[in-house]
């Protein structure tokens, strides 16, 4: 297997054990991630050896996370023996998250997420990406909005953190109302423990880099994301979310804590939006991977 590549900026400081390689779905138009990789999973027996091996050089790992895209996607039989082999191994362990699909999250039973829960899983990384699901199709995500929020409320019902991700500007400018409009109904309803933006950009490799250079995708300016995340923020009607727009993709860094901080950062975009700053015309400065 090749090291992983990505894992959630949160797990900066986790031991990364790669038991999958690539995701098993693969074919959202804005994904470059995994775009070369097979998707292939070590089996069980493998997957227990590396965590052994792994543990004789990383014995006092208290967080760990589990690569690479969608590993909630294994079975949970397979889930449960890999866990268990990790709790056996690391004496100090305090959390093991991964990402998870919201169907991957949908084929467990509730009692199977509180044993998973037990077993020390604690946060499951959501790419919802939007809540609108004209959105949803046009990017070929393979999941709806109803079925990602009903698994996000099952999981935290089972004890589990969700952290969901919202790509701003997936819609372009015709979907960009119903795109920040519908993602935070979707939160809303969700209510999920840990929220982030990033800011979609075209990579090479994938279909929506042809559509933009094709023009047939017309990326949002750097006026309209942040107008998007305004939108999204004014809607937003969450009890007890941390929320991260800090992505190097993001045109303005925001950190604010749901509900106590939403009228700060509404303040904060208001400001830039009124300041003649920011490009009307193009998207302004993009990294060049996401
Ligand atoms: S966004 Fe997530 S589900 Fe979609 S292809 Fe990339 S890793 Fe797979």
């Amino acid at each position: 297997m090749t090291n992983a590549r990505f894992r959630p900026p949160s797990e900066a400081n986790s031991l990364i054990l790669q038991v999958d390689q690539g995701c098993p779905y693969n074919r959202c138009t804005f994904c470059g991630m995994y775009r070369d990789i097979p998707y292939e999973r070590l089996s069980v027996e493998q997957a227990e050896e590396l965590v052994v091996q792994a543990s004789r050089r990383h014995a006092d790992a208290q967080r760990i996370f589990l690569a690479d895209g969608d590993v909630m996607r294994r079975p949970f039989t397979e889930l449960q023996q890999i866990l268990t082999a990790i709790n056996a191994h690391y004496p100090h362990l305090a959390r093991v998250s991964l990402y998870a699909n919201g169907s991957s999250i949908a084929d467990k039973t509730e009692d199977q997420l509180r044993t998973l829960r037990s077993l020390k899983l604690h946060t499951l990384y959501m790419g919802m990406e939007s809540g609108d699901e004209e959105v949803l199709k046009a990017c070929r995500k393979g999941e709806n909005a109803p079925q990602m929020v009903d698994a996000g409320i099952k999981a935290e019902a089972a004890g589990l953190r969700m952290s969901v991700m919202i790509l701003l500007g997936l819609g372009g400018a015709a979907l960009s109302k119903a795109h920040a409009a519908n993602s935070a109904a979707a939160l809303n309803r969700m209510q999920p423990r840990f929220l982030s933006t990033l800011r979609v950009v075209p990579v090479p490799g994938t279909e929506l880099y042809e559509d933009t250079m094709a023009g047939r995708f017309t990326p949002l300016t750097e006026y309209e994301i942040v107008e998007e995340l305004y939108n999204l923020i004014s809607a937003l009607d969450l009890n007890s979310t941390v929320f991260r727009a800090n992505h190097s993709s993001n045109v303005v860094p925001i950190k604010a804590r749901f509900p106590r901080d939403k009228t700060q950062a509404l303040s904060t975009l208001q400001t830039l939006l009124a300041s003649d700053t920011l490009d009307k015309h193009s998207p302004g400065h993009l990294p060049m991977w996401l």
